[in-house]
């Protein structure tokens, strides 16, 4: 059977990795990205340098009609979807909570758990061996911000991640015997993009003195933990989850 995974937010950072990942291990890909098409279509050709079928496409995860489009595209152009990565997330500017507003709660909850339900119900309604699927594993991104629960930066951000793991617990039972897995990996500091979107750049650099591994973790440390989650090889594994956090 032809694989075929959908990660969302892969125009860049550990979705970027984990398509380019997916493609090596013989996926077709779809590259979901809300706003960054050039960066999309670098992914894209990556993947097909790697020999697989690749395809970019814009849709913000928090709007159920861009999720049911990206899911018909991905239909057309790659076949029936057997893998989800769940990895679009978003935070926003170092705040306490006493600070933040509705729209801003709207926003990072909507993105981050509205979006992660969606596609997960997307991707159910064509994995299901119930409904003529062959089954297949999805793969939410949390973070450990869900057990930290990060005071004074975005408490929002975590109590979302909280949010999505206790998906992952409740749809991993929900859906075992629709030969559908679900699973998590929860990273800490990774080099990417989303710091400057808090407002500190230089986040990773100015933690990681204090972790027990004394660095920032990258990309690709976390990619390789999805696509073994993904694989038959993660096959009695389900509803559990990876950090990848460099002892924190
Ligand atoms: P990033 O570098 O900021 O990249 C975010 C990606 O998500 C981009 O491809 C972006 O697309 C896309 N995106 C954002 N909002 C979207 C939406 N509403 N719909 C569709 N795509 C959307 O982030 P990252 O650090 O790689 O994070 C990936 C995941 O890991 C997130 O869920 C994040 O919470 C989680 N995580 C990251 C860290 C870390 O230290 N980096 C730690 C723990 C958990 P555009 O390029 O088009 O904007």
């Amino acid at each position: 059977m032809s694989k075929v995974v959908i990660v969302t937010g892969s125009s860049r950072g550990i979705g970027a990795a984990t398509a380019r990942l997916a493609a090596e291990r013989g996926y077709a890909v779809g590259v979901n990205y809300r706003e960054n098409r050039s960066a999309a279509e670098q992914v894209v050709a990556d993947c097909r340098r790697a020999g697989a079928k690749a395809v970019a496409v814009q849709a913000d995860v928090a709007i159920e009609t861009d999720v049911v489009r990206l899911f018909e595209t991905a239909d057309r152009e790659l076949g029936r979807v057997t893998a989800l990565v769940n990895n679009a997330g978003i935070l926003e500017k170092q705040m306490r909570v006493e600070e933040m507003d509705a729209v801003r709660l709207a926003r990072v909850f909507a993105a981050n758990v509205t979006g992660t339900f969606l596609c997960a119900r997307e991707a159910i309604r064509r994995m299901s061996i119930m409904r003529g699927g062959s089954g297949g594993a999805i793969v939410n991104v949390s973070s450990v911000a869900a057990r930290l629960g990060s005071p004074g930066e975005y408490v929002d951000y975590a109590a979302a991640k909280g949010a999505v793991d206790t998906l992952t617990i409740g749809l991993s039972k929900e859906i075992a015997g629709d030969g559908i897995r679900v699973n998590a990996v929860r990273p800490g500091f990774i080099y990417t993009d989303i710091h400057a979107s808090g407002g500190e750049p230089g986040r990773v650099d100015r933690n990681k003195a204090g972790l027990p591994m004394q660095r920032g973790g990258q990309p690709e440390e976390v990619a390789a933990a999805i696509l073994w989650l993904l694989s038959d090889e993660a096959s009695y594994a389900t509803g559990t989850f990876i950090d990848l956090a460099g002892g924190r």
